[in-house]
């Protein structure tokens, strides 16, 4: 479990490699947020905090979110997988608001790996969870 990959030079501006396939994962700047997607496969990496704002963000779910990336089907389990950050397993966990939604979170730096579509599937089901509560309420 070592930091094989890490070469000591400004963190944050590394390219992750993705943890699904192994790909060199491309950064992109959406409302402020410098989020991770893999190329190849359309995995989000977000790291601690990152998820819940690009949520509070109009839109940016659905840029951030490639959707259905490809043919959607390139994506290979591995098993075990590991913190593209600091090599920590990753721990799956359903989203405590949208249980069929599997996250995988990472004990040591508590960032976020989504599948492809899955921080699409939360920001809608988020919004139309909001709307059904303002229509109970009134
Ligand atoms: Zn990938
Ligand atoms: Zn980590």
């Amino acid at each position: 479990m070592a930091d094989a990959t890490q070469t000591g030079t400004s963190h944050g501006e590394r390219k992750l490699r993705c943890p699904r396939d192994g790909r060199l994962m491309e950064k992109e700047q959406i409302g402020g947020v410098l989020i991770d997607r893999c190329a190849g496969c359309g995995t989000l990496w977000l790291d601690a905090g990152e998820m819940e704002r690009l949520l509070t963000i109009k839109g940016a779910a659905a840029r951030a979110d490639a959707g259905r990336f490809g043919d959607g089907t390139g994506i290979t389990m591995l098993g075990a997988t590991h913190c593209p950050r600091d090599g920590a397993e990753l721990i799956d966990r359903p989203d405590p608001g949208q249980p069929h939604v599997l996250e995988s979170i990472c004990p040591r730096c508590r960032g976020v790996l989504l599948d492809c579509g899955e921080l699409k599937d939360l920001s809608e089901r988020t919004l139309r969870e909001r709307v059904a509560a303002l229509l109970r309420r009134s």
